[in-house]
């Protein structure tokens, strides 16, 4: 089936054709010059201009693709978590599309389109284990189906995106963070300052990234304080320790995660990221390495993928199709949706 995707939860207002797994067009039209001035995310600016930009985004996904809108099977939108402002926009264009058109409207939880992603770019069957990194989010789901996800452990404060985007800060990058950290990292030694591995010595997954955050800030006005200023050494240098704290943390974490399976259900064989965070090199080759040691199937989508699109809602949207789930009128947006909230039984081993 055809399906439109729209995404509109933070700084992204997007949309994507998908037929099958077959993406026609994937339209991004970004907000960072809107919100440079401000350091971070605006929510008041984000929800105007996405409300502005949607129709534009759809327009544009359509002619992309070269499909008519009466061609579409279905009008799939991310229904929440997210800047609420936003996602009601993007819910009630895809209301008024639905309502035109008479086709189904599904909505779609922002965090199930990251956490499907690995099958919509690989052969990936369920169960597998998925390592979600974004801006807002950092946890370990076992994948069971296009609706059923158990959370293994995750961020008990900060998410790492969160993290690369204050360290930026912190550095007087520009944001997004991940990227320009990434890039700064590139010409630095990850040796010079030795940031903390919080959690990294208790077992289970949990993870935690604010002392991190701490602690490069206090290194910063270390260096600031002993020197006068930063260099780009001093920069690349910071970014390339904190780089490496995080990498490690992951890396850690998703081996225990990896573990607890191999020994509870030997049949999950794939572990795959998802994520903005995701798109980070470093991070991607040590679980690629992580992987290869334990003979884990790793997947790692195109960083394209990684970061917000609506390709991922649409894909997630058609496998709510295929299980017969359709909304109404009635869908309403979700400023906060937890993928899963219970505590697995099979964490009550304390392991
Ligand atoms: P969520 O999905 O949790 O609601 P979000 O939609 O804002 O949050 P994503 O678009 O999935 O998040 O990811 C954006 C985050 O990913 C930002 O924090 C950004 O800094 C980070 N990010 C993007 N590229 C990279 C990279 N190359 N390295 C590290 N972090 C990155
Ligand atoms: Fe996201």
């Amino acid at each position: 089936p055809l399906i439109l995707g729209i995404e509109s939860s933070c700084d992204d207002t997007a949309a994507a054709v998908l037929r099958g797994r077959e993406i026609l067009s994937n339209v991004v039209l970004g907000q960072t010059d809107l919100h440079a001035a401000f350091g971070g995310v605006v929510p008041e600016i984000a929800a105007r201009a996405h409300a502005e930009k949607v129709d534009i985004g759809v327009e544009q996904a359509l002619a992309e693709a070269g499909v008519p809108l009466s061609a579409i099977d279905a009008i799939a939108v991310t229904a929440g978590p997210g800047l609420i402002g936003g996602v009601l926009a993007g819910v009630m264009c895809a209301k008024g599309l639905a309502a035109a058109t008479g086709k189904p409207l599904i909505g779609v939880n922002h965090l199930a389109g990251h956490a499907l992603t690995p099958r919509l770019t690989d052969d990936v069957p369920f169960p597998y284990l998925l390592l979600l990194v974004s801006g807002g989010h950092c946890q370990f789901l076992l994948v069971r189906g296009p609706e059923a996800f158990t959370r293994l452990g995750g961020t008990i404060d900060d998410a790492p995106g969160e993290a690369f985007d204050k360290t930026a800060r912190l550095l007087a990058l520009p944001q997004p963070g991940g990227p320009q950290v990434e890039r700064c990292a590139r010409a630095g030694d990850p040796g010079r300052f030795r940031l903390p591995r919080p959690l990294l010595d208790r077992p289970g997954c949990d993870m935690s990234f604010s002392g991190l955050k701490t602690a490069l800030l206090r290194t910063r006005d270390a260096v600031i304080a002993e020197k006068g200023g930063l260099t780009e050494r001093d920069r690349a240098d910071l970014c390339a320790g904190f780089q490496a704290a995080v990498t490690d943390i992951l890396a850690e974490k998703s081996r225990r995660a990896i573990a607890l399976y191999d020994a509870e259900r030997p049949a999950i064989r794939t572990l795959a990221v998802a994520g903005g965070v995701a798109a980070n090199g470093p991070i991607r080759a040590a679980l690629q390495t992580l992987c290869a040691g334990t003979e884990t199937h790793f997947v790692a989508p195109p960083l394209a993928l990684c970061t917000d699109n609506a390709a991922m809602i649409a894909y997630a949207g058609g496998e709510r199709l295929r299980l017969g789930h359709r909304d109404g009128m009635t869908l309403a947006a979700r400023p906060r949706w937890p993928l899963d909230d219970r505590a697995p039984a099979l964490l009550g081993s304390g392991k």
